[in-house]
């Protein structure tokens, strides 16, 4: 029988729907959710000593040095909780030195299943060029589908703005980097036989049930 929920780790490019989808998944499993980048913009929104180092690589689209980065990643394994109760995270690892790192702080609790939400390119500038977020929460929204009252969140009522780093500048750093570094940790998913691409196209309760099933299909077979 299962005991704990699942430990997973979503891939695919900026604006593939990763953030969305983590949120859904988290509340289906009942386990925490470890968004790097949205850990960031809090940091940066609140001014604290992380923000103020990492604002100038979210707003050029630049990865936060990995040293800043893993030792938040490695904080929030810390406690043990996520490791024993599952977990999703979402923009984390992003390059072989995080994957790697990640593989070390999980000694013993490996992870279930990385999961690639492919979407194509045009759907992508579309979607980020149309995206807005809210600003306490990090709840996602889009010109085509606002939050009920106009640009207040529907979750927690804060201000649903468009991201610092979703300029088109910054967008385009973010797809070459994507491309530079992170690709290559789907290699080392794959050669670990944990990598399972999926559709990241159509509406949000679509890519879930395809979520949902490759996630049931592989964690139903882990004995815990
Ligand atoms: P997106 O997937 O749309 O780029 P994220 O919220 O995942 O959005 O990331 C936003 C920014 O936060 C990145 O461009 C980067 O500057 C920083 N960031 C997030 N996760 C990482 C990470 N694992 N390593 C380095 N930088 C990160």
């Amino acid at each position: 029988m299962t005991t704990s929920g699942p430990r997973l780790v979503l891939l695919g490019m900026p604006g593939a729907g990763k953030g969305t989808q983590a949120a859904l998944l988290s509340e289906h499993y009942g386990v925490s959710h470890l968004s790097t980048g949205e850990l960031f913009r809090a940091a940066v929104a609140h001014g604290t000593p992380t923000g103020v180092e990492v604002k100038v690589f979210l707003d050029s689209g630049e990865l936060v040095p990995d040293d800043i980065t893993i030792s938040v990643v490695e904080e929030y394994f810390a406690e043990g909780g996520p490791l024993e109760n599952g977990f999703i995270l979402d923009g984390f690892p992003r390059n072989l030195a995080q994957a790697e790192a990640l593989e070390r702080v999980l000694a013993g609790h490996p992870l279930d299943v990385v999961l690639d939400l492919e979407v194509p390119t045009e759907v992508i500038l579309d979607r980020i060029a149309g995206r807005r977020v809210c600003v306490t929460c990090g709840a996602t929204y889009h010109v085509n589908h606002p939050p009920k009252s106009p640009w207040k969140c529907d979750v927690d009522g804060g201000d649903v703005v468009q991201r610092d780093d979703d300029t088109e500048e910054a967008v385009r750093r973010r797809l070459e980097v994507y491309e530079q570094v992170t690709v290559p940790i789907i290699d080392f998913y794959a050669a670990l036989g944990k990598l399972v691409i999926v559709d990241g196209t159509g509406t949000g309760d679509e890519v879930q049930e395809r979520l949902l099933k490759e996630i049931d299909g592989r964690v139903g077979q882990a004995s815990r």
